[in-house]
């Protein structure tokens, strides 16, 4: 039994408007969901992932309207590592980062940069045989695409503390001294520690939880593993896309697992995904009242890549 890579990562944004349009245009990621926290209807949940809405290239930001920009530390995610297909690649999104205004540096073969909220990211070409999970945006040829998760890095005061919940219960495999991989048989992903004492900060710009992907059928047995492990497991919580189960890993990083099923499909056609605001059942009825409150955001319609059939006359 093995997780499968990385899920969904999920950070916070001050900004939502920004947020669509830094991530939606900018990096061309395809907006797959657009709904509320299921905790608060008043405020968004925004989804971004590739064409499918597939785990493995999801990235998802908490609404927290004018909240103040947070600061990673100790027990936090700081940075998110994706991959990309070649260096040409690198060069590309060097490029088009700068063209905003964005400084991106050049670091073994990776290219780093923070968002507009600060939250930070690395580019990185690998040579593993993953799928590649690409959207079809407007500015952004596929070849050169961001194709998905490949890390985490986060903080931690102690770089050991957390190897043998995730080695021996999680079934994590150590990469390096402070690396490890959930590698199942269709996807890897790898966290590797950075050490910090200093604390953090959450609010816009910070990673809230890392999600590793479970088969359905195995949720519980990792559940009862991370418990026995003497982690503190959530009982499962249906978040309709996936179901989830919760707990912090002993660096205090917010861990979930979400089983890869049922997918953003759920609730809509794949052809409009993000498109609708889409509401759990209990929200329903409020839908008129959440159109006219909830944060107006930029249609993503116009960066997206028009399909190759309809351009056939
Ligand atoms: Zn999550």
């Amino acid at each position: 039994m093995k997780l499968e890579g990385i899920h969904h990562i999920t950070a916070i944004t001050g900004d939502a408007p920004g947020n669509v349009d830094f991530y939606a245009r900018v990096l061309g990621l395809r907006l797959i969901k657009k709904t509320v926290n299921q905790d608060d209807p008043t405020v968004y949940h925004l989804f971004y992932g590739d064409e499918e809405g597939a785990p493995g290239n999801d990235l998802t930001f908490f609404e927290y309207p004018g909240a103040a920009r947070g600061r990673a530390g100790a027990g936090m995610v700081h940075r998110v590592v994706w991959r990309v297909g070649s260096p040409e690649a690198l060069e590309f999104w060097a490029r088009r980062l700068g063209d905003e205004g964005i400084e991106a540096r050049l670091e073994d073969g990776a290219l780093i940069f923070a968002e507009p909220e600060g939250l930070e990211h690395e580019l990185a070409v690998t040579d593993v045989a993953d799928a590649p999970l690409v959207a079809h945006a407007a500015g952004v040829p596929d070849e050169l695409a961001l194709q998905g998760f490949d890390a985490v890095r986060a903080f931690t005061a102690d770089p050991e503390a957390s190897r043998p919940l995730l080695e021996e219960a999680l079934a994590f495999e150590p990469r390096s001294e402070r690396e490890l991989e959930a590698r199942g048989t269709q996807r890897g992903g790898r966290i590797v520690y950075d050490v910090t004492d200093r604390g953090g900060v959450p609010g816009a710009g910070t990673v809230h939880h890392v999600a590793w992907a479970t088969h359905t059928d195995e949720q519980e047995q990792w559940r009862e593993r991370a418990l026995a492990a003497g982690a503190r497991p959530t009982p499962v919580i249906d978040r309709f896309y996936f179901r989830s189960v919760y707990f912090r890993e002993p660096s205090g990083v917010l861990f979930e697992l979400a089983t890869i099923g049922p997918g953003f499909t759920a609730d809509e056609p794949l052809e409009t995904l993000g498109e609708r605001l889409a509401l759990p059942p209990d929200y329903e009825s409020m839908r008129d009242r959440l159109e006219q409150t909830l944060t107006p955001l930029p249609d993503t319609q116009r960066w997206r890549r028009a399909s190759e059939t309809s351009d056939v006359p």
